[in-house]
């Protein structure tokens, strides 16, 4: 067999692990931090990808014979050989374990054929995954010294199946079915016409590690009936044997006080990971938004119509550290620098924007002792700034009008000149929509009165009445007492707020509203 030495190229097969992004390996996580090309499937868990390098390209290979854009098998072979002999690193990304019922050897004998070099990285299987989850050891010195893993996916009817249920039935103390949900009525029969006594314990376990983990127990005379009941599709496993009876012992991944909570987190840049951290100990599922994202906007015009009279203006104001930054970028953007500012005075809102302009070599003349855009005005007014003063304001294209209409007021001419604007990342808006019209948001998070305004200009709502549709059913959850205000300015109510503001103890006190609730 020839190998083609020129091609450095190589394929990973790693194992993802059964869903939860957490149960990869490091030496496969390591694999996908260096990726140029991803094939990744159904089972493996998407949110791995981000651990792939930005520029890397992903390639989504499908559910398993069938769905909307599923590769066969023939055509991931092809990719893979394609993009290694192209010189790639190709990680293939497959759910669970890639030997185990993974196709995994499949593939390797086309890459061996084709002479591709490879590795393979096991994974947790989702057999001892859901297992552990559901609170099954799937030995136990008492129970049982034996585990089989089995495929359901053939019928267990048809003649040249590869399965001897006769012996299995009662060969293996546990059994741990893969692909068996179609097949379960056939299955249990066989297994109880084959010897098992009909009263052996049976959980079959849905979406094992994720936060739409579902799993129901019975006996093999009554679970198919359960599963039908709670409307069980796969992928599912089923678990049979006398250590099924352990997991109202063991139980603790379902128990977790906000299982099955779908809490939303508006991030700001500190917070954001530690409340998502803590939310998920407990259970919840955590759909993370990403703070608004800015951009240019369309005409500066009133900008550099203001910059050619620079020397008219006695006020240069700022009342962000965004509006600095992009004052400056495009004072760069036409060539120019500090020196063109010479003439007005600096007035900001807060220390941290002063911060900033001294990056830029500016001292600031005026910072008012309340750092909002009323403090600043009133600040300003006091220091001689009202009647007939000229005041620049850099800001974003959309904002508060406190400060320039009470300055206006005042008598100041106050020139309002858009620098940027803040646009809510399209993709997640419609999803986060869609997620609220479906009813399947719980709670939502706010740390700051940002998150809130954040969080509301993506819903988008057109009306009062369209918003307090779509957040009706949904918990408002807030760290403080000025996000409370920021919240009900809003005419919307706070459900949850906690004695001290703190993430830890606002997580705290999202967890006891659920408890209770429980109770
Ligand atoms: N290689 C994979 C198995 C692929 S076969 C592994 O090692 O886990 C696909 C079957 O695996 C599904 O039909 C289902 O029975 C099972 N499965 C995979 N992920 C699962 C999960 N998160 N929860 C429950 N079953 C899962």
């Amino acid at each position: 067999m020839s190998r083609t030495a020129q091609s450095s190229g190589k394929v990973y097969l790693v194992g993802a692990g059964p869903g939860d992004p957490g149960l990869i390996t490091l030496r496969g996580k390591h694999l996908l931090q260096r990726a140029e090309v991803v094939i990744y499937d159904y089972l493996a868990n998407p949110k791995l990808l981000q651990h792939v390098p930005e520029n890397a390209k992903r390639i989504y290979a499908g559910k398993k014979g069938g769905g909307l854009h599923a590769f066969t098998q023939a055509e991931i072979n092809r990719l893979l050989i394609d993009h290694a002999a192209a010189g790639k690193r190709v990680v293939r990304l497959k759910g669970g374990d890639p030997f185990i019922f993974g196709r995994g050897a499949e593939e390797i004998e086309e890459l061996v054929a084709a002479g591709i070099n490879f590795e393979v990285v096991p994974g947790v299987t989702s057999a001892t995954a859901a297992a552990t989850y559901a609170g099954i050891p799937i030995t136990h010195r008492e129970y049982t010294a034996s585990v089989a893993f089995v495929t359901g996916h053939e019928a267990p009817g048809k003649k040249e199946s590869n399965i001897a249920w006769d012996k299995l039935a009662t060969g293996a103390g546990t059994l741990v079915i893969y692909m068996g949900i179609k097949n379960l009525p056939v299955i249990t029969r066989k297994l109880i016409d084959n010897g098992r006594d009909p009263e052996t314990p049976v959980a079959v376990v849905r979406w094992a590690s994720t936060p739409q983990q579902h799993s129901v127990e019975g006996t093999l005379a009554t679970i198919t009936g359960i599963v039908e009941e709670a409307a069980i599709k796969p992928p599912a496993l089923i678990i049979v044997g006398e250590v099924v009876r352990l997991r109202s012992t063991i139980d603790w991944f379902e128990r977790r006080p906000l299982f099955g909570r779908r809490m939303v987190v508006t991030r700001t840049r500190e917070q954001a990971s530690e409340l998502v951290a803590l939310l998920e100990e407990n259970g919840a599922d955590c759909l993370e938004y990403p703070t608004l994202h800015m951009e240019p906007v369309q005409d500066y015009s009133i900008l550099d119509q203001a910059l050619t009279e620079i020397g008219q203006y006695e006020w240069l104001l700022f009342t962000s550290i965004n509006a600095v930054t992009w004052f400056f970028r495009h004072l760069n953007e036409l060539d120019m620098d500090v020196r063109s500012l010479g003439g007005p005075k600096i007035a900001v809102v807060g220390r941290a924007t002063a911060g900033k302009l001294r990056d830029y070599g500016l001292r600031v003349d005026l910072i008012p002792k309340t750092f909002t855009g009323e403090g600043l005005a009133e600040a300003l007014i006091k220091s001689g700034a009202g009647q007939g003063s000229s005041i620049l304001l850099p800001r974003a294209e959309k904002a508060r009008e406190v400060l320039p209409e009470m300055l206006s007021k005042a008598g100041a001419r106050v020139t309002v000149a858009p620098v940027y604007r803040n646009v809510p990342p399209q993709g997640r808006k419609d999803e986060l929509r869609q997620r609220l019209e479906e009813r399947s948001i719980d709670l939502v998070t706010f740390t700051s009165s940002s998150t809130v305004d954040n969080f509301l200009t993506m819903v988008d709502a057109d009306s009062h009445e369209e918003l307090h549709r779509l957040l009706d059913p949904v918990k408002i959850a807030v760290i403080g007492p000025i996000t409370a205000a920021t919240v009900r300015k809003h005419g919307l109510e706070v459900d949850i707020q906690p004695q001290q503001y703190t993430i830890g103890d606002m997580v705290h006190a999202i967890v006891n509203h659920y408890q209770h609730q429980a109770a």
